[in-house]
């Protein structure tokens, strides 16, 4: 039998990060065991619905390279994917069920059903609900609400005694009373439209999906769903609840422990590669050892067994450091082209200055953790002015030597950069000098550093050289060589 997944979002909100591994393990799954991988919209709830949470699926699916077998855009033989233009569908069949007695009209109003809330309240009822007051409405009862103008919802008949069990891949068994499943819940509403227990049952049944994985607190539901298969006379799917995704503190992972929209990760400069493959591991592990995946590994490796049954603990800092490794292995150019939009975005760069942001990159790749840190490891391009003297001296150097030895940097900079050599090249030229002159490196790339950034600490001062430009970085050495003329002045 072919497997069939699916991720079933309800576009209410932004992507975040257990939706998406929630994603992710369909997706794998799917492809890992050669099947399909479905995308469908619950958008039943058309008062919480957006737009915007709609484009967010798409653009996150495609940032990070999962591409659906069918669904809505690319469209496949169980169409239409989106639940608001299957209403007819649902329609059919919770009819369907009341011609076979699971399910019956109840023309309840609602200020019926608020009075039997109030009094089930006051009482303490163990029995929270509707009552099953329409259940056995004869066909004349219903005629003649119907033609007083009421219109009736659709309730599933819930049976009132015995159990129902449905098995899960990861919990086993689970079992619930009937009596404790919610009483006779609505499947269609009065305006026609099906409530999420409905479309998802019908939908899940249509389209052919094998395993439902979905999120735990889904679990609940399980029992009532279970009931309505059964209604149907339907086959149940097999359930593989996940392991909730939780913050290092043990509590559900929220806004309170960070960014959980992947729209906010994708904006700081995380790597759609580190976000799968880290979230991959979050309840997931291949041996308990190998820990960098492609997508491509991923979706030959996932298999349902090493699931952990214990909830995932989602690691910011561990999520970072794949980052960083992620960034490490970009080439040059790729992680120009990666980095450029947030320097657009600063007003720092443009396209025209790419070729010194290539030249850039190679001393600052080991430095990034986001791509978003490259804006302040570039705030040296804005000019702060005349540096202070005192950065341009180094400890147990004097203003007069740090003179000489910022001219004979400049001299040997300016010769070696006219010549072509190379970074490499130009810092051992330069640590060369430092010896001729007797003192330590950081007496010659120290004063180096500061006159071209204005700052003490920033990247190699070779690397920010070719991002500034050649002209304005020997503009801003000579103007530092005039504030030390000037100190070594004032002391004599
Ligand atoms: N629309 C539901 C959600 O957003 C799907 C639940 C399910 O996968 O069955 O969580
Ligand atoms: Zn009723």
């Amino acid at each position: 039998m072919e497997v069939r997944v699916r991720y079933a979002p309800s576009p209410t909100g932004l992507q975040h990060i257990g939706g998406v591994r929630t994603a992710l393990f369909n997706y794998f799954f799917a492809k890992s065991s050669g099947g399909k991988f479905i995308l469908r919209v619950e958008d039943t709830d058309r008062e919480r619905y957006s737009d915007e949470s709609l484009q967010d699926l798409y653009d996150t699916l495609d940032w990070l390279g999962v591409k659906w077998d069918e669904g809505p855009v690319v469209g496949g033989p169980y169409g239409p994917y989106i639940q608001s233009e299957r209403t007819a569908i649902y329609q059919e069949y919770a009819k369907k069920l009341v011609d076979m007695g699971k399910a019956y009209y109840c023309y309840c109003t609602s200020e019926r059903l608020e009075r039997l809330r109030e009094k089930q309240i006051a009482e303490k009822s163990p029995v929270q609900g509707y009552d099953g007051h329409c259940r056995d409405l004869t066909d004349e009862q219903r005629k003649e609400l119907e033609a007083q103008g009421f219109k009736p919802v659709i309730r599933l008949k819930v049976p009132r005694e015995g159990s129902t069990t449905f098995h899960d891949v990861l919990m086993g068994d689970i079992t619930r009373e009937n009596k404790d499943v919610s009483p006779d819940p609505v499947l269609l509403k009065s305006d026609g439209f099906p409530t999420y227990h409905l479309a998802n049952v019908i939908d899940d049944h249509l389209m052919g999906i094998t395993h439902i994985m979905r999120a735990q607190e889904w679990i609940p539901s399980g029992p009532l769903h279970v009931l309505l298969y059964e209604a149907f006379g339907w086959e149940v799917p097999t359930y593989c609840h996940l392991p909730m995704v939780m913050g290092s503190d043990g509590h559900k992972l929220s806004k309170r422990h960070g960014s959980t929209s992947v729209r906010d990760f994708r904006a700081k400069g995380y790597l759609p590669e580190a976000l799968l493959n880290y979230v991959s591991l979050v309840g997931w592990s291949y041996d308990g050892e190998k820990e960098f995946f492609t997508r491509e590994e991923l979706e030959k490796c996932f298999s349902l067994e090493k699931i952990n049954k214990a909830p995932g603990v989602f690691d910011y800092q561990k999520l970072d450091w794949f980052n960083a490794q992620y960034i490490r292995q970009k080439s040059d150019k790729e992680l120009a082209d990666l980095l450029l939009p947030y320097l657009k975005a600063a007003g720092r760069l443009d396209d025209k200055d790419y070729d010194r942001l290539l030249a850039f990159v190679p001393g600052v790749r080991d430095r990034l953790t986001l791509l978003s840190d490259i804006v302040p490891m570039t705030d040296f391009l804005e000019d702060h002015g005349e540096p202070d003297a005192a950065i341009l001296i180094p400890k147990k150097m004097d203003a007069a030597s740090s003179l000489s030895s910022l001219k004979a940097v400049y001299e040997l900079v300016k010769d070696d950069l006219a010549k072509g050599r190379t970074d490499d090249e130009l810092q051992n030229d330069l640590c060369e000098l430092a010896q001729g002159l007797g003192i330590k490196n950081a007496g010659v790339f120290n004063p180096l550093r500061a006159a071209v950034t204005g700052l003490q600490v920033s990247p190699p001062p070779f690397s920010c050289i070719h991002l500034l430009g050649e002209e304005e970085s020997y503009r801003r050495i000579e103007r530092a060589i005039e504030v030390l003329e000037r100190e070594v002045e004032k002391n004599v």
